[in-house]
């Protein structure tokens, strides 16, 4: 765009560019284009909001999406088609760019969060996880870009030199960590396949699975002069990780890259919800959990495992989310933080939260809107948390699992006749998932 108009071209005729979006009233340049449901269909209906979304959800890849035109009032909006991925020569070339490598000079105070982005190293962009509530999709596409490890070398360099490294990169990664190399070989050529995930609900046949680009990388960087320690911070796909039949990566990962604790985010346990979110069903899962303590004890480590879930995701009721506390119960871990879902722009989530239907069959999805329900849900993770005795209780009652409540182990919280004048608050501990 900018060498566009660097060439003089007025603004109004750049509606040639791929990744840009334009209002126009004359359509008669276009020619192979999709015409959504008009703005004011989707406004007044649910059902066309759901069509409209799916229409956009199958053409998000440079490759194979059309042009989409959604008609506004007396007039249309047109998405050109997403832009193609980056060359690993742009790639590279946008990071050997000279930078400052701190905050702008206009912020007076220190920016904390600074400190973890110094010493960090973008690796990758691009996903094809193909979580259902996140939208990088939509703005990386589901094609892995890379940088190239000279490049990646070359800034760590930079960061080695820096006065205040103290030997810890903090991080080499992206959107998901263990992503080096497009999903297949086909994608490069032909794009992504529109309706079918890399991963979901099982790995396609044709996914390419191989650590050892990332493990070289890492192994470059920590044999750096100067490195002490190269952690992996980015989150890690560990069903990506457990279809890999070669263990190096993972034991390599669990002897030099974790400090202490990994986060990997499983979201939900309930295979219904976790449909819902295209997340990997619960017995991969709990296969990695085995393996990641399998694994630690071989190498005498005593590392966590800190799994991020999430409440109230469309399609979890209450007995998906006693599901989950029963799940913790059983593991022995109370979760310090629990992300309660929250519509993002531009998700399959977000479509199912607003509807009420999944776009892709359009059929009916169970959503937690009301405030007190979500509430309940998000209590239950943490349900040993005396504040949330209450919302546990009412949550227990409603879902009639009235046997969670009393004294026996399998019991969340006790009855509220012993609960009054105990010193609850003593047996609440903050724990990490630990063997
Ligand atoms: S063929 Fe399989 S791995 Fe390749 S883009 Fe399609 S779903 Fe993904």
């Amino acid at each position: 765009m900018a060498d566009e108009l660097d060439k003089g071209i007025d603004v109004k005729y750049l509606t040639y560019l791929d990744g840009t979006v334009y209002k126009t009233k004359d359509l008669s340049t276009l020619s192979d284009y999709i015409l959504l449901p008009s703005f004011e269909e989707v406004r007044d209906s649910k059902k066309k909001y759901a069509q409209s979304f799916k229409l956009q959800y199958l053409n998000t890849d440079h490759y194979n999406a059309k042009i989409l035109v959604e008609p506004y009032r007396d007039g249309y909006v047109v998405q050109n088609r997403p832009n193609r991925p980056l060359t690993q020569q742009e790639f590279d070339d946008a990071y050997a760019v000279d930078y400052m490598r701190i905050y702008h000079p206009s912020y007076k105070e220190k920016v904390p969060a600074i400190e973890e982005v110094k010493f960090s190293l973008i690796s990758n962009r691009g996903c094809y996880g193909g979580c259902n509530f996140c939208a990088l999709t939509f703005h990386q596409g589901r094609i892995i870009q890379t940088r190239s490890h000279e490049s990646i070398l070359e800034e760590a360099k930079k960061i080695i030199a820096e006065p205040d490294f103290k030997g810890y990169i903090h991080d080499v990664g992206g959107p998901t960590a263990n992503f080096r190399a497009p999903a297949c070989d086909k994608q490069t050529k032909m794009g992504v396949c529109p309706t079918k995930q890399c991963l979901w609900p099982k790995p396609c046949n044709n996914l390419k699975v191989d650590h050892t680009d990332y493990l070289s990388l890492l192994r470059q960087l920590r044999e750096l002069p100067s490195v002490k320690k190269v952690f992996v911070r980015s989150g890690i796909r560990y069903d990506y990780l457990m279809y890999d039949k070669d263990d190096t990566f993972f034991k390599e990962l669990i002897q030099h890259h974790i400090s202490g604790q990994l986060k990997v985010a499983p979201e939900h346990i309930s295979n219904r919800v976790l449909d819902k979110m295209g997340k990997p069903r619960s017995e991969l899962y709990k296969k990695f959990v085995e393996k990641y303590y399998r694994i630690n004890a071989e190498y005498d480590k005593n590392q966590y495992l800190v799994p991020y879930l999430m409440s109230s995701h469309p399609g979890s009721d209450l007995n998906a989310a006693i599901e989950l506390a029963e799940y913790l119960r059983d593991i022995h871990h109370q979760p310090e933080q629990v992300q309660d879902f929250y519509p993002t722009l531009g998700t399959l989530s977000t479509a199912m939260y607003y509807t009420g239907l999944d776009p892709r069959d359009n059929t009916p999805v169970y959503v937690a809107k009301n405030a007190h329900e979500k509430a309940m849900q998000r209590a239950l993770i943490q349900y040993r948390n005396p504040a949330n005795y209450d919302l546990v209780y009412e949550a227990l009652v409603k879902a009639n699992r009235q046997d969670l409540i009393g004294f026996s182990k399998k019991c969340l919280i006790r009855p509220k006749t012993a609960q009054k004048g105990r010193n609850y608050e003593k047996g609440y501990q903050k724990n990490h998932y630990r063997r």
